[in-house]
């Protein structure tokens, strides 16, 4: 957790310490040909990655002053339509980002850039790159060209091949203080107090996912859901239950849409467990989902062994069934198989 406050123009909150090291190879003239910006999602990875891409590009003529944020090439940047700027990333009815959108991407960052700035390209996810996606990739960073700078969004880089990481430039995002979420969502996006409060505890560390909940009404009414569900499925009967997971898996969800949905569900499942263990121990001060203590509550007189044992060992119990359904997730089991394991297992 960093303790250092936003003190420029730099959009996302905390991770201050990356801003002040791209701003000084940028004064310096001293830009990699390519960077990964790795850590957990929702802190902002690829907000910066953009924030950078529109610093290469602006027109002002003083680094530190970049981007100047009113230069024609700044507003085109922050619009999405600046022509030296791409980003790809994997489509959400795809396995993985194919060899075809890496050439794609190549080809475009190799064409001379209209006005001779910088061409940079953003590659998000890039632990979801084929293999032939990567070896696409490795010539070009084999082979850097001046002016051109590609930077990798991950949340592991451990998941990239060495070849990538030797290449790189590699930025650690750390997740972020609470009580820094909690300043800057009222300082600067006009937060509430009680907003503040509860979007911060329940960001657990990522500013994006903060301003998420704040700013993404859809978004905070399926993660309610997805909290009350989960106390639903361990008090209904069977037959209840498995229409409850397709309820909230949405019939319509197949394929890789249906796997990412019923890993964001399976997430949250388990950060509401890590809280039930919290009270359990005696450490509420120190859960996320303080918003939802009454759910929790009554979840926490629902979490039961089969004997009708309640209480840490239960508790346990549970952590390993989210725990495996997980893996089956990853071995490819059906999705909702993978939720109705929890609901078999009351
Ligand atoms: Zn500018």
């Amino acid at each position: 957790m960093e303790k250092s406050k936003n003190k420029s123009n730099w959009p996302i909150i905390g991770n201050s310490h990356i801003f002040e090291f791209l701003a000084k190879s940028l004064a310096k003239n001293n830009v990699s040909g390519s960077y990964i910006f790795t850590g957990p999602a929702n802190l902002g990875k690829t907000t910066a990655a953009h924030f950078f891409a529109q610093s290469l590009v602006c027109e002002a003529s003083d680094g530190p002053k970049r981007p100047c944020g009113k230069c024609s090439a700044c507003l085109q940047a922050v619009r999405n339509i600046h022509s030296d700027i791409y980003l790809i990333k994997k489509e959400p009815d795809k396995k993985n980002i194919s060899v075809d959108q890496i050439r794609d991407f190549i080809r475009n960052l190799s064409m001379s850039s209209f006005l001779n700035s910088y061409k940079i390209g953003i590659i998000k996810g890039a632990e979801n790159l084929s293999e032939g996606a990567v070896n696409a990739l490795l010539k070009t960073l084999e082979e850097p060209k001046i002016k051109v700078v590609i930077i990798l969004t991950v949340t592991d880089f451990e998941a990239l091949p060495k070849t990538i990481i030797s290449r790189s430039q590699i930025l650690r995002f750390r997740a972020v203080a609470s009580d820094i979420i909690h300043d800057e969502l009222i300082k600067n996006h006009k937060a509430s107090r009680s907003q503040a409060k509860n979007f911060s505890r329940l960001s657990a560390g990522r500013p994006a996912l903060a301003l998420k909940f704040m700013e993404d009404k859809e978004y905070y009414e399926n993660y309610k859901t997805y909290v009350k569900s989960f106390a639903g499925l361990l008090d209904s009967n069977l037959n209840d239950r498995f229409s409850a997971i397709e309820d909230i898996l949405g019939a319509e969800a197949r394929g890789q849409e249906a796997v990412k949905a019923a890993a964001g569900i399976i997430d949250i499942w388990q950060n509401l467990t890590r809280d039930l263990m919290l009270m359990e121990l005696n450490l509420a001060d120190l859960i996320q989902h303080e918003a939802f203590i009454k759910e929790l509550e009554a979840l926490k007189n629902k979490v039961n062994l089969p004997t009708g044992q309640a209480g840490l060992k239960a508790i346990l119990n549970l952590i390993n069934v989210l725990k495996q359904s997980r893996e089956y997730l990853a071995a490819n089991v059906n999705p909702k198989l993978a939720l109705e394991n929890v609901a078999v297992s009351f």
